[in-house]
């Protein structure tokens, strides 16, 4: 059996995940970054809109752009901080994600922001925090080009 290219480095590239349109990127999706298949499930319950599914409790989950409402609530509850919510605004872009490291980034603070690879690609402002399940749930506000590449920020301080 080939290996698949994230099971060789450790990250998945753009390539394999399924792109919302624009009209889904105005309104905000929930882009699923979950490639492994494991027995888990919480975000399939985390959504009160049924956007997420799967065929089984091994599959790995599939979301639906027309149902996803963007609202985040499934990113706190994915153990494998794998579940980010992205959003183009004019020439901004958000990107929702988890953090689970401390202190958690206040409100209008610039960080950098880290590809999957964690590398710094940029900067972002923060423009919302709040905490859920123990996870700090965090918008940043980047260049909207940058929206499938941020995957984690970095505090300056
Ligand atoms: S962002 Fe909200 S609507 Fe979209 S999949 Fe997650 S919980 Fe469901
Ligand atoms: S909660 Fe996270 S790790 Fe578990 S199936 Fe959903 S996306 Fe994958």
């Amino acid at each position: 059996m080939s290996l698949k290219d994230y099971e060789r480095t450790g990250t998945i590239t753009v390539d394999e995940i399924k792109m919302p349109s624009e009209e889904h990127l105005k309104r905000g999706v929930a882009i699923i970054e979950c490639v492994q298949e494991i027995p888990c499930n919480p975000c399939v319950d985390a959504c009160p809109f049924g956007a997420i599914s799967m065929e089984k409790l091994n599959a790995t989950p599939k979301i639906d752009y027309d149902k996803c409402k963007g609202c985040g609530k499934c990113v706190s509850v994915c153990p494998g901080l794998a579940i980010f919510v992205v959003r183009i605004r004019g020439e901004n872009g958000f990107v929702t994600l988890p953090y689970e490291m401390l202190p958690i980034p206040e409100k209008g603070e610039v960080v950098d922001v880290l590809n999957r690879e964690g590398k710094v690609i940029g900067e972002g402002e923060i423009t919302n925090v709040r905490v859920e399940n123990r996870t700090g749930v965090i918008t940043v506000r980047v260049d909207k080009n940058l929206i499938m590449e941020v995957r984690n920020i970095c505090p300056k301080r």
